[in-house]
């Protein structure tokens, strides 16, 4: 005899075993041809949904926890298959992190004053329906990272993800519906279209039953949000340094920075992203990454490297200089696939592209998204520390050190200035892995929210009785 929780998890398997073959033939829950229909049945389901209370919004968020782990793999594989980019194993952990750790209704926190006058109380109401733009680099995550923390809030979201991530994101919409439907809340809490478009993004954004943006992505996007007149929270681009100094588990580093490099192809925005490491330990420190799946190339190769990763934009004014900008093409790719580009051919085991550059060369100074790590050696920490702060370019995203010197950490954490600051780990330990503190998939440095929760998405209401309900 099979009983039923066999059958669903040989359900689970094969589907997981066909990955975007998996994806729902069916009209998908919450998917719509145009952003007005998305839009008009978003408003619907928000009228019964702002009526919902803590309890009634977390037994949703249980079902949404739930779908996630289940459906984790499935979704992996889509969005491999979808964007190009990325790694299955990596996305799937990413999908089982967004399940476990971002937080629900707890995160809302009532304050009451009480004295001789009466009782104040304010609470964390929702904002209503909130616009949210999410990337291609972890668009699934985002969709269900964002809708926890929204619907937490007491929010309905409209969502205009990446184009080039539609099938994906539309997937993870699909899915919060099952999950809200599951809990007996109402369809199309969470609604977007099939074909995303600027044209889609600018209705969304300037339509009045749209009460707050939210933008997960480069700095394009988070510029146009911040433009629109609205309250908006904007999480950006990164590009986040690594500092090694010379009194640091050195093995432990290379090791950690290569972890946390290759995670998911380096698709993460606070991904390790260029290393600046102290001269006396710059040997050992290559050669610890040298062992942990990195594959260095010299000063030619790394010449070739630049002709396929990078392309040249047409300048913005004349007489501006034509600027370097990364080939998406190569965004989020393996590093085996990267090097064979070069007519390097490693095998499966090599995961990152080292090179030791200059401080100014473009992959120090370019946010690559890719499993490639450019090294620059330092005569001291005060070098390394000002090469990297001025590296992250004034995003105060991410950065991180290697180091057991309290007065190092302290110096570069004030100097950097950044929302996430990790020290002897690796970069996701940033965002909840393997770590303490919650994780989120939108990183609010520019407007300040930090790592976005339920909270962020509220606004503060009082209520106050006067002369009354102090009970002292
Ligand atoms: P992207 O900026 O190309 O796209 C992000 C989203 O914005 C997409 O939905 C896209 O369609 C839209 N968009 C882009 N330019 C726009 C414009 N001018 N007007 C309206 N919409 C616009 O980014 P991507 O390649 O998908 O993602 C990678 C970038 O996002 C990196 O820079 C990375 O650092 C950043 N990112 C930041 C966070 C964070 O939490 N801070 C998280 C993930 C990614």
């Amino acid at each position: 005899m099979i009983d039923e929780k066999q059958i669903s998890e040989i359900v689970r398997k094969v589907m997981s075993d066909m990955g975007a073959e998996a994806a729902p033939k069916r009209k998908q829950l919450g998917v719509f041809d145009t952003m007005e229909e998305a839009i008009e049945a978003c408003n619907k389901a928000y009228e019964l949904f702002r009526y919902y209370n803590k309890e009634q919004r977390e037994n949703i968020i249980k079902e949404i926890r739930k779908l996630t782990h289940a459906e984790a793999e499935i979704m992996a594989k889509l969005a491999v298959e979808d964007t190009k980019m990325g790694n299955v194993y990596h996305k799937t952990l990413k999908h089982h992190l967004v399940a476990d750790k971002t937080p629900g209704t707890e995160d809302l926190e009532t304050k009451a004053l009480s004295g001789d006058r009466g009782l104040t109380l304010i609470e964390m109401a929702p904002y209503g329906i909130i616009g949210a733009i999410t990337p291609s680099t972890n668009p699934s995550c985002t969709v269900i990272c964002n809708s926890i923390s929204m619907l937490a809030g007491g929010n309905g979201v409209l969502f205009n993800p990446h184009p080039h991530a539609k099938r994906i994101s539309a997937y993870a919409v699909d899915l919060v519906n099952r999950a809200v439907l599951a809990a007996g809340g109402p369809e199309n809490i969470v609604a977007t279209v099939a074909n995303p478009t600027m044209e889609t993004s600018n209705m969304m954004v300037n339509h009045p039953s749209v009460k707050m943006l939210v933008a997960t992505g480069g700095p394009g996007v988070v510029k146009m949000l911040l433009s629109s007149g609205k309250k908006a929270i904007g999480a950006g681009a990164g590009n986040p340094p690594v500092v090694v100094d010379d009194t640091a588990d050195i093995p432990k580093a290379a090791k950690d920075i290569i972890d946390g490099c290759t995670f998911d192809n380096n698709l993460p925005c606070i991904a390790e992203k260029e290393c600046f490491v102290m001269n006396n330990v710059a040997d050992e420190l290559i050669s610890g990454m040298l062992k942990n799946g990195a594959y260095m190339i010299n000063a030619e190769q790394t010449k070739q490297l630049e002709k396929v990763v990078l392309v040249e934009a047409p300048p913005k004014k004349p007489g501006d200089k034509p600027k370097l900008v990364i080939n998406k093409d190569w965004v989020g790719r393996d590093a085996k696939k990267i090097l064979a580009q070069i007519g390097i051919n490693v095998g499966d085991d090599i995961r990152c592209i080292i090179c030791e550059t200059e401080f100014s060369h473009p992959f120090v100074q370019t946010e690559l998204m890719m499993p490639i790590l450019a090294i620059v050696r330092c005569n001291t920490f005060e070098e390394a520390m000002e090469m990297a702060v001025k590296a992250e370019h004034g995003n105060r995203h991410s950065a991180h050190l290697h180091s057991k010197n309290v007065d190092h950490m302290t110096a570069y954490a004030k100097a950097v200035c950044t929302t996430i600051f990790v020290k002897n780990a690796p970069s996701y330990a940033g965002i909840g892995f393997n770590s303490e503190g919650h994780t989120t998939f939108t990183i609010a440095g520019p407007t300040g929210e930090g790592i976005t929760s339920a909270r962020s998405f509220t606004r503060q209401r009082r209520c106050v009785l006067v002369d009354s309900l102090s009970i002292i």
